[in-house]
């Protein structure tokens, strides 16, 4: 299984991390990482294609939906998903109905992909 999240458009909500029962998912800080070393390579650490990296801009189609008080409350902001261990994924689809961002896609191992449904 290989899982992975589009950045610009993930909303940094850790629904994805709260519901995944295997850990799949790493919140992660968009500025900096626990090692001083440089952002990008820490935050695009999962599986996805270069044009669904971090470059340190949000698409706002997506985001802007959830910029409001009440996102900014919880500080969501600040972080981004990153899918460390897709390969323990079993394909639950928790997350996929939970993403705020419809930023994480999912292949099985033949070759199925899946995508975030929530709207
Ligand atoms: S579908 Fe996979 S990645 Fe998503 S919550 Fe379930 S086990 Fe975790
Ligand atoms: S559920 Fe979606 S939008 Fe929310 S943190 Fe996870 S990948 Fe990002």
């Amino acid at each position: 299984m290989d899982v992975y999240v589009n950045k610009a458009h993930c909303t940094g909500c850790s629904h994805c991390f709260d519901v995944c029962p295997v850990a799949v998912f790493e919140m992660r800080d968009i500025d900096k990482d626990p090692d001083g070393k440089a952002n990008p390579p820490y935050i695009n650490a999962d599986t996805a294609p270069a044009d669904k990296q971090w470059t340190g801009v949000n698409d706002p189609k997506y985001y802007d939906k959830w910029n409001n008080d009440v996102q900014k409350c919880h500080d969501h902001y600040k972080k981004k998903s990153v899918a460390i261990n897709g390969s323990a994924c079993i394909l639950c689809q928790a997350c996929l109905i939970e993403c705020e961002g419809e930023c994480i896609t999912i292949t099985d191992d033949q070759g199925q992909a899946y995508q975030s449904i929530y709207k």
